[in-house]
């Protein structure tokens, strides 16, 4: 029997050491200047302490390791099954760092322990260890040409990966980029978003640690307007796997049209719509499970389903049953075990929201829930799980992503009209369709211009499937097989076949 006392994650939280270093080489260094910014919490606003402010000297200088270390073949020349092993490795030594990981993504950006001890860190891991098996398995091809000649198409690796990624879900969103772009043979130099940068830089000397050859993956944190924009403007980064806003996306692709026409894959952002016909069966189910897709992760996640499209003779209804649910994700302090929801990342995020809030009420949407901010007295980042009545597709908070607990219930009539609405969207990230009748869940998840479709449910999610989307939710996929066709460059090579012997 366990009879050990549950984790206080308070008293781990004040004794946990922090270093906010770069790691180039697999080592820790000051920032060029030596310069650093501050890295609060949202949690209660309390300094983490100082993060190296990378810039471009710091990213020339990892863009050089990793430059060397891809061209002397230390990491790309071992065979897959070595590069499989020693990715293993580095799944299992997150794994076995859950506790430090989990603590350090909490304290950083303020999603409840709970699930960064269930969801980020195992992930993370899972994601590494899926691809270090695929890569002993996948083969290469030789095309069907005449007798004459034999033509193979073969996978290479690029060579330097620029990462940049967010701060919503910091290792998860790494990993999706790091898995291939490592087991495939390359290079990466990752910048962590400014308000999450903790966990990249552990993760990268567990690479070490597990065997990684050092140069091969570096971490830089800082700005985006100067880490990052100087890594992706660099000429000798071959490629950009990029999640963030499409704000900056755009910047990705003139980034790359200003240097060295490096490939850029953008992974953006969402507004998500669920279509809810009235033949569906179990509506308090489905307004359990929509609440609980919107409101995990404080609503900072893409794909959150955040434009409920009901129809009339429902809505009613459906409003209630949701706005049942939400108090139950009222934001309660990260670090106790019991937590569901917990800050929002920081204050400009918190501005941002109440903002959108605000926005809403004027325009003449109606608040059934929530709408405020939350315990102030922290001194952190909180808001209440909101729900908005009344929205019309054409407002601000139907058309914006938000990237806060708040969710939009706006009503239609018909099928058609349901697509229509649903596809008035620069995003096309995910969609959902909730009906009992097979022909029009089928026929409607055929019209959707998203990604990803789910029938009557939202949380389908394996490392097997592409993550992604259409319009301007981006042009890479994330997760999968595909995505090693981001991080490697197809070649063919021609042999002639002589007819006779000589
Ligand atoms: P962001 O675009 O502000 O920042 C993302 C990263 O880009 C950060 O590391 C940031 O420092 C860097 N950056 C910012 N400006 C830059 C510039 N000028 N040059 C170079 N780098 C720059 O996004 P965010 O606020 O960190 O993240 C939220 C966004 O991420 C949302 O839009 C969300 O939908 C999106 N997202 C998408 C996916 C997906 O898979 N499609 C997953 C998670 C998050």
């Amino acid at each position: 029997m366990n009879t050990a006392p549950p984790p206080n994650w308070h008293e781990r939280a004040a004794a946990l050491r922090i270093d906010g270093r770069i790691v180039i080489d697999g080592q820790r260094q000051a920032a060029a200047t030596g310069e650093t910014f501050d890295n609060l919490s949202p949690i209660d606003g309390r300094s983490l302490g100082p993060v190296a402010r990378g810039r471009e000297a710091d990213v020339n200088a990892a863009v050089k390791s990793a430059r060397a270390a891809f061209e002397d073949g230390r990491w790309a020349g071992k065979p897959p099954a070595v590069r499989k092993k020693i990715l293993q490795r580095f799944a299992d030594k997150i794994l076995a760092a859950k506790d430090e990981l989990a603590l350090l993504e909490t304290l950083d950006m303020g999603k409840p322990i709970q699930y960064s001890l269930a969801v980020d860190v195992p992930s993370t891991a899972r994601c590494i260890a899926w691809y270090a098996e695929a890569v002993d398995k996948v083969y290469d091809e030789i095309a069907p040409t005449a007798a004459n000649s034999l033509a193979l198409i073969t996978r290479e690796p690029m060579g330097v990966i620029g990462v940049i990624v967010p701060w919503n879900y910091p290792m998860i969103m790494a990993s999706w980029k790091l898995g291939p772009a490592l087991a495939a043979g390359n290079s990466v130099v990752l910048k962590p978003s400014e308000k999450s940068p903790l966990t990249a830089l552990r993760l990268a000397e567990l690479a070490v640690e597990a065997g990684i050859p050092p140069g091969v993956f570096n971490v830089v944190p800082g700005y985006g307007a100067e880490a990052g924009e100087a890594l992706a403007l660099h000429m000798d980064v071959d490629a950009i796997g990029f999640t963030g806003s499409t704000r900056t996306g755009r910047r990705m692709l003139e980034y790359a049209g200003r240097s060295n026409l490096k490939r850029v894959y953008n992974e953006l952002g969402g507004k998500s719509a669920v279509l809810l016909f009235p033949d569906y069966g179990n509506l308090k189910g489905a307004a359990r499970a929509i609440a609980g897709s919107m409101f995990f992760n404080q609503g900072e996640s893409c794909n959150a389903p955040s434009r409920v499209l009901v129809h009339e003779s429902i809505a009613e209804r459906f409003v209630e049953l949701v706005a049942a649910e939400a108090p139950k994700y009222a934001p309660a302090d990260p670090l106790d075990a019991g937590t569901v929801m917990g800050a929002v990342v920081d204050t400009t995020q918190l501005t941002t929201v109440l903002g959108y809030i605000e926005a809403g009420r004027s325009e003449g949407a109606r608040v059934v829930t929530g709408g405020r901010q939350a315990r102030l007295e922290s001194g952190g980042c909180y808001v209440e799980p909101t729900v908005f009545d009344g929205v019309d597709n054409e407002m601000k908070i139907a058309r914006e992503e938000i990237f806060g607990p708040v969710l939009s219930v706006i009503r239609f009539s018909t099928e058609a009209e349901a697509v229509a609405l649903a596809n008035s969207s620069a995003y096309g990230l995910q969609a959902s369709v909730w009906s009992d009748n097979l022909s029009r869940a089928h026929r409607v998840a055929r019209a959707l211009r998203a990604g990803t479709v789910h029938v009557n449910q939202y949380d389908g999610d394996d490392m097997t499937v592409p993550f992604g989307g259409f319009k301007q939710s981006g042009n890479g996929r994330d997760k999968s097989l595909h995505a090693f066709d981001k991080y490697t460059e197809l070649k063919t090579t021609w042999l002639r076949i002589d007819a006779e012997a000589p």
